[in-house]
């Protein structure tokens, strides 16, 4: 195992769920710092489309595979970043048995690979990881408030068992392992009827259909640009550090604001309408992000305004998906 406070150089990349929204900017991200790039996904959750502008790397290759099943690589990866799984709340209660499949069976088959390869390991989780937490802000500390059997529970059930399971790899087979705890992640490449809050505002601001918020709309959230988000689980692989770490930004915004802002950024003149809670449904989300900011010198670049922009701009040119 390394010691923390180590920058560690990487040729060669594998992404499990690369083809997915924040597994594409990180391709993209390590295509650009002039790694080779393999993105392991089985497409369950995103389509081959996204790949075309990935496929123009030369480093850049892919393979279609559920990694479930263990991985048939030729070759060794320096760095195993593991995104793959449902990630949005409509794709996870549709795909309930599969989402728990790939953050236990597929956790392990990465762990594995990187195991195999003396590869650093960084684990994709959550801040579901928290649940409706009892704390604010969160802190890595915090073991969190989570409903073990409700619909949400094979997200985020799933994601503490895959932090355990990395835990556990790190202490039993020595493997270099780093947790990266992701708050809600935005931007382009998203797809607009995932379920995902941005995505639908972004949607319905554009056909001016009602900005439907859930329960009062005040409950909050902290909305990170996925290339921040991207970055920091390069720095988080680069570090050394184990974690978990909290990537996300700690400016928190109520659910009404960001529709609000959504609303003026596309200049539309949807009202904004409650529909109703969702079960489990956090009240509060907000990461302490300290740690990230001492450990791996990181915290997000792009404020909330401009990163909406960007959004919006990028949902305005893209065919909906
Ligand atoms: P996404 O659905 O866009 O991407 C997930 C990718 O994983 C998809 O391409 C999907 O096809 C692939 N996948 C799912 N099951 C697979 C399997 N069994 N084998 C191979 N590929 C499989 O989701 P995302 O927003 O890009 O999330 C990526 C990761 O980041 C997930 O692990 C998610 O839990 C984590 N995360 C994301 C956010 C966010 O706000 N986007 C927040 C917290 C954590």
């Amino acid at each position: 195992m390394t010691n923390p406070g180590v920058t560690r150089r990487f040729e060669r990349a594998v992404v499990t769920g690369g083809a997915g929204f924040v597994g594409a900017h990180l391709c993209e991200l390590l295509l650009a710092e002039g790694l080779e790039v393999i993105a392991v996904d089985n497409l369950a959750t995103s389509s081959a489309d996204t790949l075309d502008g990935l496929r123009r790397h030369e480093g850049f290759r892919f393979l279609r595979h559920d990694v479930t099943h263990p991985m048939p690589l030729p070759c060794r990866a320096d760095v195993v970043f593991h995104l793959a799984s449902a990630a949005s709340p409509r794709d996870y209660l549709a795909l309930p048995i599969e989402t728990l499949r790939a953050g236990a069976h597929g956790t392990e088959n990465a762990l594995e690979l990187a195991r195999r390869d003396d590869a650093w390991f960084v684990l994709a989780s959550t801040s579901e990881v928290y649940g409706d937490p009892l704390e604010h802000p969160q802190r890595e500390e915090y073991w969190g408030n989570v409903n073990p059997i409700g619909p949400r529970s094979v997200y985020d059930e799933a994601k503490r068992y895959a932090e355990a399971l990395t835990s556990a790899y790190r202490r039993e087979h020595g493997v270099d392992t780093g947790i990266a705890r992701i708050f809600n992640t935005y931007g382009p490449g998203m797809r607009a009827h995932d379920g995902r809050m941005i995505p639908a505002f972004v949607d319905q601001a554009l056909k001016g259909e009602p900005i439907t918020v859930t329960g009062t709309g005040e409950q909050t959230r902290s909305i990170c640009y996925v290339e921040d988000t991207a970055r920091g689980l390069l720095e988080l692989a680069r570090s050394g550090h184990p974690g978990p770490v909290n990537i996300g930004n700690p400016h928190e915004l109520t659910v009404r604001q960001v529709a609000e802002r959504i609303r003026d950024i596309t200049g539309s003149g949807s009202p904004i309408e409650e529909i109703d809670a969702v079960v489990d449904d956090p009240k509060r989300r907000c990461p302490d992000i300290s740690l990230a900011r001492d450990v791996l010198g990181w915290e997000p670049k792009v404020d909330a305004d401009d990163g909406l922009r960007r959004t919006v701009a990028w949902f305005r040119r893209a065919p909906l998906r």
